[in-house]
């Protein structure tokens, strides 16, 4: 359920109300917004409870929330979230490249990458320390060794860092070294693992599980919201279905229906929703002609000696086309003067 509180509710009341939420056991999260405070009141069967409000003023309306994720609803919050990534803002007015390779592989070739993703606009600099391979025989990274070799390439050159969590009792390892955590597809409903960066104080990039409908994809981002956590960041990365001539199926539909659905912002991954170099530059085009808010890219030195995921991993060239064939169409697709 949720509370709308009338624009001339003085503090004091909207503390009432706030007050009363927690004297029957349920929980408030409060959205402040432009000309309105909003109430979030989370429980379950939390509009039984509606009666309780009715002697308290300053209320101008009470409604519940159809959707079975509350906190990431437009319901709750009508207006963007906007995420601050260590001061990169994700879900404002630009389209945010996090880019670089699959794998942390050496400080070298992480640093070459960085520097050139960096000079060509990338504002994030993404790379696997702890990598999830469907196979115990595949390379299963750096470690925290690759965590520092990311912390390097930040000090040298100003992006931030963004790289894969894969269990909860690595959370807090992690954190320390990186300024976002990836939740990747085969642990998008891994509950612990949300509720630990739920509790991180760091933003958080919620891939979507290959095999995940949108309303269990929204779902897990309310276990990290429910937490307390506000920065979460969507990430599209392809789903499974028939189609066996590409990785995965990119989809596109994903991203303005969840804008609709979801004040959270959302971005694109399409080196994993293709696997394929070749494919990855139109559908970048593609995503953020349909309303993504940020890229996620895979880009090596040498594709063909790459760890993991060479295949699907931009080399500079192609990575340095694409970065300018996105100025041009985020030049074109900008919103109308009014
Ligand atoms: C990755 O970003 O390298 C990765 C493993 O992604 P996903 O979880 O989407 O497969
Ligand atoms: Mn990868």
């Amino acid at each position: 359920m949720i509370i709308v509180m009338s624009h001339q509710a003085r503090p004091a009341q909207v503390e009432a109300v706030i007050e009363r939420v927690r004297e029957i056991g349920l929980r408030p999260e409060v959205s402040l917004g432009e000309d309105r405070t909003v109430i979030g009141v989370i429980g379950s069967n939390a509009y039984a409870y509606r009666e309780a409000f009715s002697h308290l003023e300053g209320i101008q309306q009470i409604l519940q929330i159809t959707k079975p994720y509350k906190l990431a609803s437009r319901e709750f919050q009508p207006r963007d979230t906007v995420v601050s990534v260590a001061g990169v803002e994700i879900g404002g007015d630009e389209v945010v490249v996090m880019a670089g390779p699959c794998s942390v592989e050496g400080e070298e070739m992480l640093l070459e990458t960085a520097r050139f993703v960096a000079s060509r606009g990338a504002k994030l600099l993404r790379g696997g320390a702890f990598k999830p391979r469907t196979s115990p025989y595949s390379f299963q990274g750096l470690g925290e060794d690759g965590l520092k070799m990311l912390a390097t390439a930040r000090t040298e050159t100003g992006l931030r860092v963004v790289s894969e969590v894969v269990s909860a009792g690595d959370v807090e390892l992690v954190a320390g070294y990186v300024d976002m955590l990836q939740i990747g597809t085969r642990n998008m409903q891994n509950y612990a693992l949300l509720q630990e960066v739920g509790r991180s104080g760091k933003p958080v990039l919620l891939k979507r599980g290959m095999s995940a409908t949108i309303e269990e994809w929204l779902l897990a981002a309310e276990y990290v919201l429910s937490q307390g956590n506000r920065d979460v960041v969507l990430c599209e990365r392809g789903i499974r279905t028939f189609e066996t001539a590409t990785r995965f199926t990119l989809d596109l539909n994903s991203v303005p229906l969840v804008r609709e659905l979801s004040h959270l912002p959302v971005m694109v991954d399409p080196s994993h929703g293709t696997g394929r170099w070749s494919l990855v530059r139109p559908l970048s085009l593609a995503a953020v002609a349909a309303g993504a808010q940020g890229l996620l890219l895979e880009v090596h030195p040498r594709p063909d000696q790459a760890l993991s995921d060479g295949a699907q991993s931009l080399d500079f060239e192609n990575f340095d086309l694409l970065m300018r064939q996105l100025r041009r169409l985020v030049e074109a697709t900008a919103p109308e003067p009014v």
